[in-house]
């Protein structure tokens, strides 16, 4: 960022953070968006315009031990189209139709972590999903990315996976269509 160049402001918007089913008070930190209340058990996305509260349902895997504290992911299946992918050398083209002519699930990590290990640990469940099977609810690391994000963070874990391959890749054209988020808490 060059020193004239500032993140746009966005207005501040007060919301109360209290649960709208058992009004308790979230113990909200700056950056969350997402929350699950520990007196009623209600999941809450902050979001939308006006911003606000709204229900939002949390998935917590039956693969998060006793004790742990899971991590909270983005899930959503993605259907991935690749019109263009050009190499400067060798030519993966046909794994990677081979690799996205079925429907992806997708694994955005919605935690506060680097843009590597968020490629890293997106790319790694890309290429080996985690089973799905719901359990009880656990602790988990706060949600700081919010659903909006959550389409570009898809697009860049293509490319990542897509750049990975054995070829010098080039150039690649593609389109990404998502089905709605839902927040998972895995292991
Ligand atoms: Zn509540």
């Amino acid at each position: 960022m060059s020193p004239n160049t500032r993140p746009v402001e966005t207005p501040v918007q007060l919301v109360p953070l209290v649960c709208p089913r058992c009004a308790n008070f979230l113990p909200a930190q700056p950056g969350e968006v997402a929350w699950v209340c520990d007196q009623c058990g209600q999941g809450l996305l902050l979001g939308g315009s006006p911003l606000a509260l709204r229900p939002l349902d949390v998935f917590c895997s039956a693969s998060v031990r006793h004790g742990q504290r899971g991590r909270p992911f983005w899930v959503m299946p993605g259907r991935v189209s690749i019109t263009s992918r050009t190499t400067y050398k060798g030519d993966e083209s046909r794994a990677a139709r081979e690799f996205w002519a079925a429907p992806r699930l997708f694994f955005v990590p919605a935690w506060e972590c680097a843009l590597e290990e968020l490629l890293s640990f997106g790319a790694a469940l890309l290429k080996k999903p985690e089973p799905m099977a719901a359990g009880s609810p656990v602790p988990f690391l706060p949600v700081v990315t919010p659903p909006e994000d959550v389409q570009a963070l898809a697009e860049f874990l293509v490319i990542s996976l897509e750049a990975e391959r054995r070829d010098a890749m080039k150039e690649l054209k593609f389109d990404v269509t998502l089905d709605p988020p839902q927040l998972w808490v895995l292991s």
